[in-house]
């Protein structure tokens, strides 16, 4: 029984010991001037008809989410990228969404591209933005972020391959924790031209992405950067 007792008291050490050394990696403090910059993990999961007109839109999504995470130290790499079936290169229907949660990669932020979400039961949310530019809401969506419970991270966003370059930026706000921002000019907003976000959403992301790494969500590195 002593025995017993040893063992688990060994096992709840290596636990504590990794739980502190996960605490300490998300903290970490740079020398002298220099500030932590995490990068976190995404995986592209791709269905276009057009491949390499893809794989530059992926790249420009990628640099434009990179600047606008700039300012909360926050960073997105590629990890994989993976072809999905052509029958999800254009999403008829809700049900087809929630088709590709078997496929999705855990602990990255799953990104899906595709060419065209089609949208036949618009939310609230579309109704209020498509009503505020004095428009119907078009069936179409240039992206979502769907809830996928019992998967680590228990969220993926989905593009369609003809959005703007801040379509992901835009999506990883919500990924981040953040709704929908009135100011035309917020990257959280509808309007047609987002700058960036505010130093309160920054804060909110940086809170959230400090959880993230805390809980070990989405796989990530630490470095340190000159300010
Ligand atoms: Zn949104």
């Amino acid at each position: 029984m002593k025995r017993y007792g040893q063992i688990l008291l060994f096992l709840l050490v290596v636990i504590a010991t990794s739980a502190l050394s996960t605490g300490l990696a998300a903290q970490r403090i740079c020398d002298g001037d220099a500030a932590v910059t995490t990068t976190f993990a995404v995986a592209f999961h791709v269905a276009t008809r057009d491949e390499p007109r893809t794989l530059a839109h992926i790249e420009a999504i990628l640099s434009e989410a990179n600047r606008q995470f700039a300012g909360a130290g926050i960073e997105f790499r590629m990890s994989q990228q993976r072809m999905l079936a052509e029958s999800f290169q254009v999403m008829e229907t809700i049900r087809e969404r929630h088709q590709v949660k078997p496929g999705l990669v855990d602990r990255v932020i799953n990104v899906v591209v595709v060419d065209e979400i089609q949208d036949p039961t618009p939310s609230k949310a579309t109704r209020k933005a498509a009503a505020a530019q004095g428009r119907k809401p078009s069936g179409r969506l240039a992206g979502a972020h769907i809830p996928a419970p019992r998967k680590k991270p228990d969220t993926y966003i989905l593009l369609a391959s003809n959005g703007k370059p801040d379509t992901l930026a835009h999506e990883l706000g919500h990924f981040f924790g953040l709704p929908h921002h009135r100011d035309p000019q917020n990257v959280m907003s509808y309007g047609r031209d987002r700058k960036s976000f505010n130093e309160h959403q920054l804060a909110v992301i940086r809170k959230k992405a400090r959880l993230i790494q805390r809980r070990h969500i989405v796989n990530f590195t630490n470095r340190c950067t000159d300010r």
